[in-house]
């Protein structure tokens, strides 16, 4: 993994979908301060770039024909966002694409629409931010009312789209039950660059919303899908976390087969929720991958409830 100097604390903070499409804060998930709005930018050549501040990581390709950026992260830093895209790119973004619905990747979507992009996303993305929303974490309910309309994506797709922009061929690929039930990665074929979205929390316990439609299977085949169709060159900007590489994506996948089988097993002996988490399944990869958003009893309880009810239909 290629490291950042991005801390825990605001990985922590920025992980979850703590405000609504507005950027009203709902249920702050931790006591500290919002850290600085400072945006970083890593260029990949081939005019992509990575931008990291708060809030899910963006993806920007600049030339001729507009920017094209990946993921808005929240309303309070969208002046600060758009700011860096027009000092990279010299121009207001002409396209944005939504990984996903979640508030800290949709959260500038309104403003990003207001300085003239597009916004395309799938189509449940399209029906998750024009209605009140009831977000699960681990149990922990958090509510998301509807987005202003001007946040609404105007062109969405059903499974795979494809942009020819900027010089490269960019591949929307849905992703069914993954994360959520909308989920895209973006795939520069000519620059070998790929953005996952939310599909990929790298060096982390994932975030899996099961209350959006997501699935631990369905995050275990998008892993599998999106290494099968890259190489040991691709650089892979994960939804959180630093820029990565497939090895990486092998590695969360083979993290979560085997704490699916550790959950599973528990499940299989007849244990209840409680009796689960006293049994703690995940200890072999707590030390590694949990972080004070995804911590052990979280994403246990996430892997208990999904499988559960999946063993009960
Ligand atoms: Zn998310």
């Amino acid at each position: 993994m290629i490291r950042s100097t991005s801390s825990l604390a605001v990985l922590a903070f920025s992980c979850a979908p703590i405000t609504s499409a507005h950027g009203a804060p709902s249920l702050p998930l931790t006591q500290q301060a919002a850290p600085a709005t400072v945006v970083t930018s890593q260029d990949l050549g081939d005019g992509l770039h990575m931008l990291q501040s708060r809030g899910g990581n963006i993806g920007l390709l600049t030339g001729p024909d507009g920017a094209f950026v990946i993921d808005s992260q929240y309303a309070d830093i969208a002046p600060a966002n758009l700011a860096k895209i027009d000092e990279i790119a010299g121009d207001a973004p002409r396209f944005l694409v939504n990984t996903h619905w979640h508030g800290d990747h949709t959260g500038g979507n309104a403003a990003f629409d207001a300085s003239g992009a597009l916004i395309i996303a799938h189509d449940n993305v399209r029906v998750r931010v024009s209605t009140d929303q009831s977000l699960s974490i681990g149990g922990t309910l958090r509510e998301t009312p509807a987005s202003d309309p001007a946040a609404w994506p105007i062109i969405t797709f059903n499974e795979d789209m494809t942009l020819h922009v900027n010089g490269q061929t960019a591949r929307l690929i849905h992703m069914p039950n993954a994360h959520t039930d909308g989920d895209t990665l973006v795939y520069f074929e000519e620059a070998g660059v790929l953005h996952m979205g939310d599909v990929m929390f790298s060096g982390m316990f994932p975030f899996i919303d099961i209350s959006s439609g997501g699935s631990v299977d369905g995050y275990i085949a998008a892993l599998d899908g999106a290494y099968e169709m890259i190489n040991d060159d691709t650089r892979v900007i994960p939804g959180h976390g630093p820029l990565s590489t497939r090895e990486d994506i092998k590695a969360l996948a083979d993290m979560l087969r085997g704490a699916r089988a550790a959950v599973q097993a528990e499940i299989d002996a007849g244990k209840s929720l409680d009796e689960t988490l006293a049994a703690a399944p995940l200890t072999p990869w707590v030390e590694d991958w949990a972080t004070a958003f995804m911590t052990e009893p979280i994403f246990t309880t996430i892997l208990y409830e999904d499988l559960s009810s999946a063993g009960a239909s």
